[in-house]
């Protein structure tokens, strides 16, 4: 395939992904915002941020872009009723209660019961938009669907017309959202007069998917680095199929090959929402050099991430940065003990 004819403009991606069913809600775009402060304590290249973070509904995150078309394409197909599950503190399934709360869809949650079950962070948020919530022993991943599944097929019994938020359909629309985030953030950097080269962002699915394909998609030098929250062996697979599917909906003649996805699992420490020295390290430093909050799950492994190939001269200070935060913050409630354990 000749790499040159396979890239769009800017115009004509957003052209494609607009024609998409999509919902209107959310505030966009997102801030890109420079971090000087944060640039010069850690002596490495120029930082900036894109505040997925500041989304717009319900504190936030990169799912209220991915919901834009997977509740834009429940409800063209005439939803009422929006399920869904995850972890115990979900940040999908809060801001999926909270969308659907705010366009007046009934919402169920199942929600795998975990060390962090308690009501607080996102399960606390999750009760109070009103979403019929239950913590079921189904580990997250296939299982969980199965009763996902079984939930929809009893509503519909019921008369309701429920839509199953779930993978692969879910992850090739997030890819699908974050290769218009890219077509954003190449509009940011015309406005500012930058081109970043690598961007960071904690992903191990249609993140970092959207983000490879957009950038291809328009042609910019811009370099995804993946920072994995969980060990997950079919990630690249994952990743490649929710970009290539992505690129199907859009009409785009483009393919990802696995040998372009990047993506580290050298942050995860433990297991996925398990704290490590590194992640608390990091989300201390955001905080007071920027004033902004990293989550305790997936943003701050990601920057701990970029911390140490910045220590280990991968990058070099020359360089431009993007750091994707993707949101999660309320979350960092639900982790209060272990993040006041460490000498605050
Ligand atoms: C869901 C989530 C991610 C990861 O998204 P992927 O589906 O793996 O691309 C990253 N950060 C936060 C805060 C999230 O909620």
């Amino acid at each position: 395939m000749n790499q040159e004819n396979s890239i769009v403009t800017r115009l004509d991606l957003c052209r494609r992904i607009e024609s998409l069913p999509r919902v209107n809600i959310g505030h966009y775009p997102t801030p890109l915002e420079p971090c000087p402060r944060l640039s010069k304590a850690l002596g490495g290249p120029k930082i900036y941020i894109k505040r997925e973070d500041c989304s717009g509904v319900a504190f936030g995150g990169n799912k209220i872009r991915q919901l834009i078309f997977t509740i834009g394409e429940a409800m063209y197909q005439g939803a009422d009723t929006i399920v869904h599950g995850a972890t115990a503190q979900s940040n999908h399934c809060r801001q999926a209660a909270a969308v659907a709360a705010q366009l007046g869809l009934k919402c169920y949650l199942r929600l795998s019961r975990n060390h962090k079950s308690l009501v607080q962070g996102n399960l606390l948020l999750d009760h109070l938009t009103g979403a019929n919530v239950e913590l079921v022993d189904a580990p997250f991943g296939p299982e969980l669907d199965v009763v996902k599944y079984a939930v929809a097929d009893q509503l519909r019994a019921d008369g309701l017309r429920p839509y199953v938020i779930a993978a692969p359909r879910s992850t090739a629309l997030a890819a699908v959202a974050f290769s218009w985030c890219m077509a954003e953030i190449h509009q940011q950097q015309q406005e500012m007069g930058i081109e970043a080269d690598l961007i960071y962002a904690g992903s191990a699915g249609g993140t970092q998917a959207g983000l490879i394909l957009g950038s291809k998609a328009l042609g910019m030098k811009l370099q995804s680095v993946g920072v994995s929250p969980i060990y997950w062996e079919d990630k690249i697979d994952r990743i490649q199929q929710a970009a290539n599917s992505a690129a199907e909906l859009l009409k785009l003649d483009i393919q990802i090959d696995g040998n372009e996805i990047n993506n580290t699992d050298a942050y995860i420490g433990q297991a996925y929402g398990v704290l490590t020295p590194e992640c608390i390290q990091a989300l201390k430093i955001v905080a007071q050099m920027e004033g902004v909050f990293l989550d305790p799950v997936y943003t701050s492994k990601a920057f701990a991430g970029l911390i140490d190939h910045i220590r280990k001269g991968q990058i070099s200070s020359d360089q431009t940065v993007i750091f994707l935060h993707t949101g999660g913050t309320p979350a960092l409630f639900a982790y209060n003990q272990e993040l006041t354990d460490v000498s605050i």
